[in-house]
């Protein structure tokens, strides 16, 4: 019999957003006639439909291919020039950033980036990983299929991971440790607390990795949420000296364009990125990266790299900063709907997540019932982030505007009482 990859095994059952699912299911088949319908504010996934640009950029790619003259066989494993030519352009040369074509990878949604990158980094036991509590779970669990940890223990922390704390206190934003990392994992604006990193602390993260020899891998999945890029607040790590030889930064279409059915991403590998072999002698990752991408991928669909391309024209710009104004319309209703009642609210400013303090010491799993069963709204219990979300709740600002303005009413008819 074939044997199986066994690190599958440690990783905890499904966790999350099934229990979610089942508790939501349970609730709505023992109350089928509470009247209220269920509001899910749970998942981060957008609501609203595709900017129009990209709509009518894939129309004609599907046409083009419809005809001999113009039809396409296999992209390049990497990208249509096209299209990393505007990525290129817009998202780094209008702002300065010295990042060339040939650095951007093109791919299906960076969630597949986060996991894949794992490839072109050392065996388990030999990289040193560190991750923040809260996480998005895809960089936990993709080091634990890849067999880089050891079982999970009791408080829900896999032995091997680096954890580093994200509290009140710092801000969300985890100070640079004093042991060696050579991997470190940061997600700003994040998910799922909804904070920002500034320029400091980006800067002293960039100095750590520099001086230890390690890599960041910097999620931007919600850049272009920040509210004033440019000046406290980095939109991409490449804005820091010495950045290019120290990070991958992952980009993602998702949030931005509402890709998150259409599916397209892309990762920057700079050529001065050296990772090391086990003899010492230094390596881009450049180079590995690329060799990773033709053998295991034909590359991202026409249409879909057409459709990415039009999101950087005028149109598709103006059309994106709309749906950006929405759901942070969303945002500041359900930020402003929580503080009075007197919550302690955190994010929600440059990202479309709104980070709630469980009142009167609930645990997170309590004050999820609570909503599901007072307000018929569902949430998502920080606690399924890792141990620091213990006692938060997480608000996702991806919903239509009627929604987020009936969870608000529903919200301030809750009375909250100690569990
Ligand atoms: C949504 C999200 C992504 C993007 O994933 P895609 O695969 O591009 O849809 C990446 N990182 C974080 C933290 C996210 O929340």
């Amino acid at each position: 019999m074939a044997f199986i990859n066994e690190n599958y095994l440690k990783l905890q059952a499904g966790y999350l957003f099934p229990e979610i699912g089942r508790r939501v299911e349970a609730f709505a088949k023992t109350h089928p006639s509470t009247g209220k319908r269920i509001i899910r504010c749970g998942i981060g996934d957008v609501t609203e439909p595709l900017p129009a640009a990209a709509i009518a950029a894939m129309h004609r790619a599907v046409d083009e291919l419809g005809r001999r003259e113009t039809f396409r066989g296999y992209p390049p494993p990497t990208g249509y020039e096209f299209l990393r030519n505007a990525i290129v352009k817009t998202d780094f040369a209008d702002f300065g950033l010295k990042i060339e074509a040939d650095e951007i990878f093109v791919s299906d949604g960076s969630k597949g980036d986060c996991g894949a990158i794992l490839d072109i980094l050392g065996a388990p036991g030999s990289n040193r990983i560190g991750i923040t509590d809260p996480v998005y779970p895809v960089y936990v669990d993709t080091n634990v299929m890849a067999g880089h940890t050891g079982p999970v223990n009791n408080a829900g922390a896999y032995e091997g991971l680096t954890y580093l704390p994200c509290t009140a206190e710092n801000g969300f934003v985890p100070a640079v440790p004093k042991e060696k990392l050579e991997v470190v994992y940061l997600c700003y604006p994040n998910n799922p607390t909804g904070a920002m990193i500034n320029r400091d602390q980006l800067t002293a993260w960039v100095k750590y990795a520099l001086a230890n020899d390690a890599i960041i891998l910097y999620d931007v999945a919600y850049q272009a949420y920040i509210k004033d890029p440019g000046k406290d607040l980095p939109r991409s790590i490449y804005e820091f000296d010495g950045a290019r030889r120290c990070a991958v930064e992952f980009h993602s279409f998702s949030k931005d364009g509402g890709f998150t059915g259409v599916r397209c991403g892309y990762t920057v590998v700079p050529k001065e990125l050296n990772g090391t072999t086990r003899g010492g002698e230094k390596m881009p990752l450049h180079g590995l990266w690329t060799r990773r991408w033709s053998t295991k991928s034909n590359g991202v669909s026409y249409p879909v790299q057409r459709a990415a391309e039009a999101l950087y024209s005028p149109e598709g710009r103006k059309q994106i900063k709309g749906l950006i104004d929405h759901y942070m319309g969303n945002a500041k209703i359900l930020r402003e709907g929580c503080q009075s009642m007197g919550l302690e609210v955190y994010g929600g400013v440059n990202a479309p997540y709104v980070w709630v303090a469980c009142p009167d010491g609930l645990s997170s799993w309590v004050m999820f019932d609570r909503m599901l069963e007072q307000a018929n709204v569902v949430i998502t219990p920080g606690s399924g982030f890792g141990s620091q979300g213990e006692g938060y709740f997480r608000i996702s600002a991806f919903n239509s505007r009627e929604n987020v303005e009936e969870v608000v009413q529903r919200l301030k008819a809750l009375t909250l009482q100690p569990a």
